[in-house]
C-alpha cells in the first residue's frame, strides 16, 4: 500500500498541483451597498442549519515580519493594542446582537492573527472570555490560541493551560535554523522546541505550520523537520511555499539574492514525503493540509459542515469569515477597520454572496478539505444529484482515478489527494473571455 501512491503518480494528471482551491478570499468582490443591506437581513434571520460555528477573533499585529508573508499585519511597535481590543469587542457585540448569531452555537474559540500571543495572558483571557458570555457555546467546545513561540513564554502558557486553552497554533515553518534565518523567522528552532514541549507537558495540543518547498531546501531538511515534529508529539499542517509579490522573499528571490523555489515535481515528491512519513507515524491526512492524531480534528464542524455551518471571523484584515452563501473579509488597515466599527459600521471590506449555482460547485470543493460530498444533502439541498449538475468533470476524475463515487457520496481516493486543489478546480466556473 505504502508504494501504491508513488506508482500511480509516475504518469501525473496535471503539469503542476494547485495548492488552493476556487472560492477563496482572493475572488471576493468589494462591499457594495446592496450586498451589504442583503448581509444585514441576512443577519436578522434565525440560523436554522442547524451546525455548530466557529468564532475567530483577529489580532492582526506581529513584532516581526515573516520574509515570505503576505498578510495585512500591522507591527506592534504601530499598533495601540487597547484601543484594537476594545474595537475587535465592539465588532463582536454587533454580531453578538443579530438573530442570525444569537441563534447560533460555537464550538470553537479561536484567536488568531496575526500573532495573538503579544497580547499578554491577561489580554487573551480577557478577550476569551468576553467571547464566552456574548455567544452560545456547545456543551463541548475548544478554545485555541495562535501564536509565536517567541511571545508564547512559560508564563503564558501555564496561564492558559490554567484557564483550559485546548491547543496553541505555531507557525514554526522549519526547525532548520539556516531557513529559519532565511525565512526571518523571529527565533531559533531551539526555541520553538522549548514552548512545544512547555505545552506538551501542560497536556495542551500544539498544531505547528510547516512549510516545504523553501528555497534551499533538500529533501533531508524536510524529513529532518518532519521527524523533529513527530518527536515532539504535536499535530501538523504542511503548506507549500507560495511566493506572493511585494513579499520579501519575492523581491530577494527576484533579485538573486536567495534561491528559487523548487519546480512543481519537487514540490510534488517533497509532499509525498510528508504524505508517507506521517501517515506510517500514525497521522491522518484531514482538512486542506492537516495531518493529525486527534480525533475532534476529525470532527470540527465549521469543515465538516463546509459550506453550510460558518465561521464568525473580526478583527482588522480577516478573510475568512463565512456564513453559509455570505463570505467576506474586513478592511485591512487597522485605522480603517478601528473608524469603521467606532462609526456603527461592520468593518467588512469585501462581501460575495453566492448563487445557488456557486454554492453546487462550493459543496464540490469538499472534496479539497478530504471530505466526502452526501448526494442526499447535495439533494435537499438542491433538489439534484451531483451527477446531474457535473456529469463531465465527475467523469473525468473518474476515469483518471481520482474519486470515488458509490450510491450514497463522492469522494477523493489516494491518488486524488495529492490533486487536491486541481479537484477542486475542475468544479469552477470557467473564467470569461
Ligand atoms: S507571524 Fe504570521 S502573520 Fe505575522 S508576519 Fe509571520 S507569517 Fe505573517
Amino acid at each position: 500500500m505504502k508504494n501504491s501512491v508513488a506508482e500511480q503518480n509516475k504518469s501525473d494528471v496535471y503539469v503542476s498541483r494547485s495548492n488552493w482551491p476556487p472560492y477563496t478570499y482572493r475572488d471576493y468582490p468589494c462591499i457594495n451597498p446592496e450586498t451589504y443591506k442583503s448581509f444585514m437581513e441576512f443577519l436578522s434571520t434565525e440560523n436554522t442549519s442547524k451546525k455548530l460555528m466557529e468564532l475567530q477573533p483577529w489580532i492582526s499585529i506581529c513584532d516581526s515580519r515573516c520574509a515570505f508573508c503576505y498578510f495585512p499585519t500591522t507591527a506592534a511597535s504601530k499598533a495601540q493594542i487597547e484601543p484594537y481590543l476594545d474595537t475587535l469587542k465592539k465588532e463582536l457585540e454587533m454580531y453578538a446582537k443579530t438573530k442570525y448569531v444569537e441563534t447560533s452555537v460555537f464550538d470553537e474559540i479561536v484567536l488568531g492573527g496575526g500573532t495573538p500571543s503579544i497580547l499578554t495572558a491577561e489580554q487573551m483571557i480577557d478577550l476569551i472570555s468576553f467571547c464566552k458570555k456574548r455567544f452560545t457555546t456547545n456543551d463541548e467546545y475548544f478554545i485555541k490560541v495562535t501564536g509565536s513561540s517567541k511571545s508564547f513564554d512559560t508564563k503564558k502558557i501555564v496561564k492558559l493551560a490554567e484557564y483550559g486553552v485546548y491547543q496553541l497554533d505555531m507557525g514554526a515553518q522549519t526547525f532548520d535554523n539556516k531557513l529559519r534565518k532565511l525565512l526571518c523567522l523571529p527565533d531559533p528552532a531551539e526555541n520553538v522546541e522549548q514552548a512545544i514541549k512547555i505545552a506538551r507537558k501542560l497536556g495542551i495540543c500544539v498544531c505547528v505550520d510547516l512549510m516545504y518547498n523553501l528555497p534551499g531546501q533538500t529533501i533531508e531538511s524536510w524529513i529532518s523537520t518532519l521527524k523533529k515534529a513527530i518527536e515532539l508529539d504535536v499535530e501538523i499542517d504542511c503548506y507549500s511555499l507560495e511566493v506572493y509579490p511585494g513579499t520579501v522573499l519575492e523581491k530577494q528571490i527576484r533579485s538573486g539574492l536567495i534561491p528559487p523555489l523548487g519546480d512543481a515535481e519537487y514540490e510534488k515528491q517533497l509532499y509525498l514525503v510528508a504524505y508517507r512519513l506521517l501517515t506510517d507515524a500514525g497521522y491522518k491526512a484531514v482538512g486542506h493540509d492537516r495531518f493529525s492524531r486527534v480525533e475532534w480534528h476529525f470532527k470540527e464542524s465549521c469543515l465538516n459542515g463546509w459550506p453550510w455551518a460558518g465561521q464568525l471571523t473580526t478583527g482588522a484584515g480577516c478573510f475568512m469569515g463565512y456564513f453559509q452563501r455570505f463570505s467576506y473579509s474586513n478592511f485591512e488597515d487597522i485605522n480603517e477597520y478601528m473608524a469603521a466599527v467606532n462609526a456603527g459600521r461592520l468593518p467588512i471590506s469585501r462581501l460575495s454572496e453566492s448563487t445557488t449555482e456557486d454554492m453546487m460547485r462550493k459543496v464540490m470543493t469538499r472534496l479539497y478539505l478530504r471530505l466526502p460530498v452526501s448526494k442526499q444533502e447535495f439533494m435537499q439541498k438542491f433538489g439534484k444529484l451531483p451527477e446531474d449538475v457535473f456529469a463531465p468533470q465527475l467523469q473525468r476524475l473518474k476515469e483518471k482515478r481520482l474519486i470515488e463515487i458509490d450510491d450514497t457520496e463522492i469522494r477523493i481516493t489516494k491518488l486524488g489527494d495529492i490533486w487536491k486543489g486541481n479537484i477542486a478546480w475542475e468544479f469552477a466556473p470557467k473564467p470569461k473571455n
